[in-house]
């Protein structure tokens, strides 16, 4: 008799200081089991209620081998659909789904997705630095780790801000200065190739910062840097000013880890807007929706390089790297790297050797949790602050 669906849990974790939220699929044979990262760390209490009082009353009692037809259900049963909580939530069902079919079937995900394009994934990392000497010594760090691609950022997103002129009652905030940041950004390149060369990849996250007009402007002046990719240019909500983009400059474009609807990126890969797509596999829900994502970009020789921050558990970045083995059209892995505590909770964590990261042989996603010492490190429900973000004159704005 096939397997049922018995119980599905969340097991909400921080081991790195980040709210993680895990979801357990079990079954009614007693050792097979799966997990999934649901992780919305900014609303961990409402996607675990979604889960557990909305999804796991749905789903208990069907078969889990059925995990297209399930995503279907899931996706279509409130009505309603799109958006982080839901999408996130399904995720963690269907990402489990897929880590069970896995272990039913002795294959690591990747094999049941048709095999491996390579052997590991080539990633990305992030150097930051207060000082253009701090942000070239951090490159230079990765360099000597292999890593041939880096991405970087003179203070943080959005640049470091020098003293300004605030109106009187300007809120509190995060504020930064477009104009500086843009200014910065120019000098931060001009100084990264003239003192280590051209002979890596470098990358750059605008995080959706800048007006739209100066965020063609940009991506103009930066053409001549060579970047391997510039990220998030433009909001969700501007994609059209990539058409612009296109028509002026030949400076690859990475867009999509806010992209929630489909709607938002069917229009940018068919018209051949964008060059990498890198929507948070979570984010959209779960591996399902993603592997025929990568599949639609492959069709217009867009590549993917799927979201990979910290504010995704160890188990996201098991099905992305899974992701990355298998399609033919990967392009570059986001990776953050995982602290000694998150590696505790999560045994099976894929690994970064000499500038690659491989995943294990392991069947299904390869990863597990230990609960008890997942307990260890419980989530906090904060107001989050760093997203209050204000331009100069005290207008809120995208962070
Ligand atoms: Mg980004």
């Amino acid at each position: 008799m096939a397997a049922s669906i018995r119980d599905i849990r969340v097991i909400l974790t921080a081991p790195a200081g980040i709210n993680l939220i895990v979801v357990k699929v079990e079954t009614s044979e007693p050792e097979l089991y799966g997990l999934g990262c649901a992780t919305y760390c900014y609303r961990e209490e409402t996607v675990k209620n979604l889960v557990e009082n909305y999804l796991k009353p749905l789903l208990v009692g069907r078969d889990p081998a059925d995990v297209e037809d399930l995503w279907h259900l899931m996706n279509h049963n409130a009505y309603w659909r799109n958006g982080p909580i839901t999408g996130n939530a399904i995720s963690g069902v269907d990402m489990a789904l897929w880590d069970i079919k896995g272990k039913a079937a002795n294959m690591p995900l990747y094999e049941l997705l048709g095999g491996k394009s390579r052997p590991a994934v080539a990633v990305y990392r992030h150097a930051d630095g207060k000082t253009l000497e701090d942000v070239a010594e951090n490159v230079q760090k990765f360099l000597d780790q292999n890593i041939r691609h880096v991405r970087i950022q003179w203070g943080g997103y959005g640049g470091k801000v020098d003293s300004f002129n605030k109106p009187a009652g300007a809120p509190d905030g995060v504020y930064y200065n477009p104009e500086q940041y843009t200014r910065d950004t120019l000098k931060l390149f001009g100084y990264i190739r003239e003192k280590l060369g051209y002979g890596f990849e470098l990358l750059h996250d605008v995080h959706e910062r800048l007006a739209p007009i100066e965020a063609v402007k940009l991506a103009k002046e930066l053409e001549p840097f060579r970047l391997f990719f510039l990220e998030d240019l433009l909001s969700p909500e501007q994609g059209e000013w990539f058409r612009m983009i296109r028509a002026q400059c030949a400076t690859p474009i990475a867009n999509g880890e806010l992209y929630n609807n489909p709607k938002e990126w069917d229009y940018l890969i068919s018209n051949r807007l964008i060059d990498f797509i890198r929507v948070h596999i979570s984010q959209i829900g779960g591996i399902t929706p993603a592997r025929k994502l990568a599949i639609l970009c492959e069709a217009f020789g867009v590549r993917t390089a799927w979201h990979g921050p910290g504010d995704v558990s160890p188990i996201g970045h098991a099905a992305n790297i899974h992701l990355d083995l298998h399609h033919h059209n990967f392009g570059i892995q986001e990776w953050s790297g995982f602290k000694p505590e998150a590696m505790e909770v999560f045994p099976g964590c894929p690994e970064l050797k000499d500038g690659f990261v491989y995943a294990n042989s392991n069947p299904g996603l390869g990863i597990d949790i230990d609960e008890k010492t997942a307990a260890k490190f419980p989530c906090k429900t904060d107001i989050t602050r760093w997203t209050q973000t204000r331009i100069s004159d005290g207008t809120a704005w995208t962070p």
